[in-house]
């Protein structure tokens, strides 16, 4: 069966991250993640499965940290 190319993907800024999981309630198609590892701050940060993202920006608007998330939309291919 063939798969769509992602939309979109996402950075997570692993050391800005408090773990507080309000971009996981949001994100329509579930691709972000607690890890299990802390951070500098002593929180565990969300990570990115590595595909999936649609490039909604859902997690982005609701993600309370600066700089803790970066939304790339992606290009569709020729
Ligand atoms: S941009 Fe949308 S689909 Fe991608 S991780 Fe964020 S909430 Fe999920
Ligand atoms: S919303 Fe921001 S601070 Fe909260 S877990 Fe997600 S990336 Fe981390």
């Amino acid at each position: 069966m063939a798969t769509r190319p992602d939309r979109g993907r996402v950075e997570i800024g692993t050391d800005e991250c408090k773990g507080c999981l309000l971009c996981t309630a949001v994100c329509p198609v579930h691709v972000l993640v607690r890890t299990k590892t802390l951070n500098k701050q002593g929180y565990f940060p969300v990570e990115y499965t590595g595909s999936g993202c649609t490039g909604c920006g859902f997690c982005f608007y609701a993600c309370p940290e600066p700089g803790a998330i970066t939304v790339f939309r992606l290009e569709k291919s020729a």
